[in-house]
This record gives C-alpha cells, sequence and structure tokens, in this order.
C-alpha cells in the first residue's frame, strides 16, 4: 500500500476530487471507509484515510536532536569534540538514514509512522514530509514540546499556558515551522522526579489545546508516579482521557497490571513502547500483560512501539533501540500467543485510534 493510492477525505468523510493533482497525489473520489472508522488521521502529506493503513508503529523518533537539552544524553561526547549547536548538522544524512529505516519497515508491511520527536528536540516537518514521499509511509508529526529541563524553544520560552495554547492549536490546525504541514497530536513529557513549575505551564497550554481540537496528548512518562502527577494537571483542565496515552509505561521495569489498569481503566491508551532487544519489560512479561489486558477487555487500550531514534544529534546521543524489532521479532510471538487478531487490534487498530485527528479540526 503506498502513498498514491490512499484516500484522502474531507472532514464530512466525502472524499476530495483533485484533477490537479498529480503523482504522488492521486486523488480518487471514495466514499467513507467501511472499517467503522469514520475519521481520518492527520499525515504530513495531508489527511488519511485509515482503511488505507496496514500496520503501524506508534512512537518512533526518524531525528532526535538533544543538544539544546540535558547534557547526560551524551555525556559521552568525545574529548576536543565541539559542542553540538541545536538544528546544525547535516540533514542529508539524516534524510538518508531516516529513508533506509523506514523502507526496512515498510518491508514487513507498515505503513504509517507516528514521530514523537516535538520541535526543541528536533521535529523537522519539512524531512518529515519528503521521508514519506520518498517511502509512501504516512508520517505523524508531533506538536506540544519536551519538558522544561530538556529544552524550550527560545521563541516559546515566555509563553503562557494560554499562548502555548494557541501555538499548538495553530500547529494542528494550520501547520509547523512556516509550511502548511499540520502535526498529528501533542507530545509532552515529564521526568522521573515529576513536573517542574514550567511543565504545569506547558501542560495546561496542551490541555487547553486538546480541548479545543480534540487532539490527542502523548506523553513520555517513565515512572507512574511522575505520570500520575503529570494526569492530575491534566485533569485539572479537563482533559478528555479517552484522547490521551501514556508513553514508556512499564518502561521502569513495572509490570503489575493494576498500575497500567488505574488509568486503562479510564479510557487511557497504555503505550509499551520499549519492545526492542533487551527491552523493558521483556517480551514475555509484555506478553503476559497483554494477556491480563485482554481478560479484563482492555485490549483496545494497548500500545506498541520500539522507541527508535534513527539519527540523533549529537551522535553521541544515539542509543540502540530497534525500529523493526516490533515487527521482526515481537509480532510472530504476539499472534503464537494471543492471536493474529489481536496482533492487528494491538499493532494497527489501536494505534489510529489512539492518534486519529481531533474530532473539532476540520
Ligand atoms: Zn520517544
Amino acid at each position: 500500500m503506498t502513498i498514491d493510492r490512499r484516500r484522502f477525505l474531507t472532514s464530512t468523510g466525502t472524499a476530495l476530487v483533485a484533477g490537479a493533482m498529480t503523482g504522488q497525489h492521486a486523488w480518487s473520489q471514495q466514499s467513507a471507509p467501511a472499517t467503522g472508522e469514520d475519521f481520518v488521521i492527520e499525515t504530513v502529506t495531508g489527511p488519511l484515510d485509515p482503511a488505507e493503513v496496514d500496520w503501524a508503529l506508534a512512537h518512533e523518533h526518524l531525528h532526535g536532536d538533544f543538544s539544546g537539552s540535558n547534557p547526560r544524553m551524551w555525556r559521552s561526547l568525545p574529548e576536543g569534540e565541539e559542542e553540538p549547536v541545536y538544528g546544525d548538522l547535516d540533514w542529508t544524512v539524516v534524510t538518508g538514514a531516516a529513508i533506509n529505516a523506514v523502507n526496512e519497515v515498510k518491508a514487513y508491511g507498515v505503513n504509517l509512522i507516528v514521530d514523537y520527536s516535538p520541535s526543541g528536540v528536533g521535529r523537522n516537518s519539512r524531512m518529515l514530509r519528503e521521508v514519506s514521499r520518498r517511502t509512501g509511509v504516512a508520517i505523524v508529526a508531533a506538536s506540544g514540546l519536551y519538558r522544561t529541563a530538556w529544552g524550550i524553544p527560545a521563541e516559546l520560552a515566555d509563553y503562557d499556558s494560554d499562548q502555548l495554547a494557541a501555538h499548538f492549536v495553530r500547529e494542528l490546525t494550520q501547520g509547523t515551522e512556516g509550511t502548511s504541514i499540520r502535526a498529528g497530536f501533542i507530545k509532552l513529557s515529564v521526568g522521573n522526579d515529576g513536573p517542574l513549575p514550567h511543565d504545569e505551564v506547558v501542560y495546561r497550554g496542551a490541555a487547553r489545546a486538546s480541548n479545543e481540537t480534540g487532539s490527542t496528548i502523548g506523553i513520555h512518562a517513565i515512572m507512574p508516579d511522575a505520570f500520575r502527577a503529570a494526569a492530575r494537571i491534566l485533569e485539572d483542565e479537563q482533559l478528555d482521557f479517552s484522547r490521551f496515552i501514556w508513553a514508556h509505561a512499564g518502561r521502569d521495569g513495572t509490570v503489575d497490571f493494576e498500575v497500567f489498569r488505574e488509568f486503562a481503566d479510564r479510557g487511557v491508551y497504555i503505550s509499551f513502547d520499549g519492545v526492542t532487544h533487551r527491552g523493558t519489560p521483556t517480551d514475555e512479561q509484555l506478553l503476559d500483560l497483554i494477556g491480563q489486558f485482554l481478560e479484563a477487555d482492555l485490549g483496545h487500550r494497548i500500545l506498541i512501539s520500539a522507541d527508535a531514534t534513527i539519527a540523533a544529534h549529537p551522535p553521541a546521543a544515539q542509543y540502540a533501540s530497534d525500529i523493526r524489532y516490533p515487527y521482526r521479532f515481537f509480532k510472530p510471538q504476539l499472534e503464537e500467543r494471543h492471536g493474529g487478531e489481536v496482533a492487528r487490534m494491538i499493532l494497527r487498530d489501536n494505534v489510529v485510534q489512539a492518534y486519529r485527528r481531533g474530532d473539532r479540526i476540520g
């Protein structure tokens, strides 16, 4: 399934006919999808009919820039090497690496990838669009901000919650980085010790943007207590928890189902996105946990991904997660243990549901 075969729908579910569009974007007249998925996914090449999605990756980074951020990420910077400058790198190399990686997962049938790098940690919408066009794999870009300790872009540093909300809404409804490329969801992050004061300013802005657009918020939260503290702030803003994703669930080694059930019961998607070589939880632990979700009738709340960063800046910040792992190694185990329907629900259906475009975006 390549991008030029996708159907691009309007908000009413009726397809646009764009005779002038040729090449990659052969628009065709189609009615609403017959899958019961009466919504679209906002990608860097435009709205996508979920009926076109075969398999998906819920949380990856084609590029991550850690140079404005916590020096622990590149503590191994070689002696004498110059300090990296945010965004100052060879984009041809980054784009090529991303294209290669995307083509590798495309070989497993993946044709939708959610990219989790917001501005401040490397989002480059034009690069994502280029990679999508060259591979035929749809990519969802992130609005939102990474946490305070990791660098907020200077132009946003003084924004209050309402100003940030307006900024996020613009990115979700109009475009990012001076382009018409829309973001498809809002990324946030909380440190292991919980939210810092400025994080709360960002969370409140994100919740208000979500309330206005209906867009999903995904938050990086390794420690359950930190997630709880962040969730309380979002709850205080009346965030719709069915539009909320706990990214990095279980990454601290937590395998107690009740910790996840507390939130899954309330509609939150639980994203086990450390599925890679020597990942946490282990494959066996995760397969057991999935069994518990299924028994509790909460299988539709699980997301799975590798959380790989394909091209990290500086290179010393590169880590080893394998973007191929969820399909190459985990999916066969998932199918054997829980069946093909469950694999399809977790690796495809849940992803398109979790990241569907905001209900109030036209
Ligand atoms: Zn991530």
